[in-house]
């Protein structure tokens, strides 16, 4: 069993679990792998929207957070593989801030992931994921539902094409975390064309899923990101999806599993 995304506690709006706790809760589970995925630091001209502006790691503990985690992957080696990693931000219009970031820090990383939690509406930018009042001021801004779903998906379709240098991690990220609150607000009827039209790019472009648990203890939410039926399509068009817990705490480690296909899950 692999596990692509897992914080650590140098996430800022995460817990304090150390490593070590994360790595042994992995073992009792039966992993074979695991990738810590931080959330890189936010690109430095970039303003953290959200009230709490604790969505990325501190530049200042990037440093700290690799040499930490490449010391428990050696001091676990025989146990399970650790590997390094961060979830990276694709926010629109920063990509050469973006591969400036990578190609500094992208030779020290095993393995990454590309997400998309920031969507520009009218003159703001919003956290699409933060709380159900954003989500909604974010669907109020976009004038309706559809237009932000369509705003994510075309976002994450640049993100599959966006050239952010040879350390461009290959693994896009929750791919429908726009439905984190869908039952709030009902997805448009459109949201499938425009999930699949993306699933054609992300294997056009060589990408691989990283298939959430999170979503299905998300109250408002209850399924995986990406959905079974989504899913499966992925799997038939031949894009790998790797299991990701995207575990907070060490606890969190193997969340979401049952509820997911495990016959496509790489
Ligand atoms: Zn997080
Ligand atoms: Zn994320």
């Amino acid at each position: 069993m692999i596990d692509g995304h897992i914080h650590s506690p140098y996430c800022p709006h995460g817990t304090s679990d150390t490593l070590e706790s994360y790595v042994e809760q992995a073992i009792k589970s039966g992993y074979t792998s695991m990738t810590f995925t931080e959330h890189a630091p936010l690109p430095p001209s970039f303003n953290d929207p959200v009230p709490t502006r604790d969505s990325g790691m501190n530049p200042r503990l990037l440093e700290a957070y690799i040499n930490d985690v490449s010391k428990v992957k050696k001091i676990y080696e025989s146990d399970i593989e650790v590997k390094v990693g961060l979830e990276v931000d694709y926010i629109s219009g920063f990509d050469e801030e973006t591969k400036h970031f990578l190609n500094q820090y992208g030779r020290f990383l095993d393995d990454s992931i590309l997400s998309v939690h920031f969507l520009p509406i009218k003159n703001n930018w919003y956290c699409i994921d933060y709380s159900s009042s954003v989500y909604k001021e974010a669907i109020a801004a976009s004038g309706n539902i559809n237009n932000l779903y369509q705003l994510y998906f075309d976002t994450l379709v640049q993100s599959v094409s966006a050239d952010l240098g040879v350390y461009k991690p290959d693994r896009i990220g929750h791919m429908t975390l726009i439905k984190k609150f869908q039952q709030l607000y009902e997805p448009p009827a459109e949201w499938e064309q425009m999930a699949t039209f993306f699933l054609d790019c992300a294997k056009e472009g060589s990408m691989t899923l990283d298939y959430n648990g999170a979503g299905i203890n998300k109250e408002h939410c209850k399924e995986a990101y990406p959905p079974t039926n989504i899913a499966r399509k992925a799997s038939a068009k031949g894009i790998p999806l790797i299991y990701g817990s995207d575990a907070h705490n060490s606890f969190a480690i193997t969340q979401g599993y049952h509820a997911l296909d495990p016959s496509i899950i790489r």
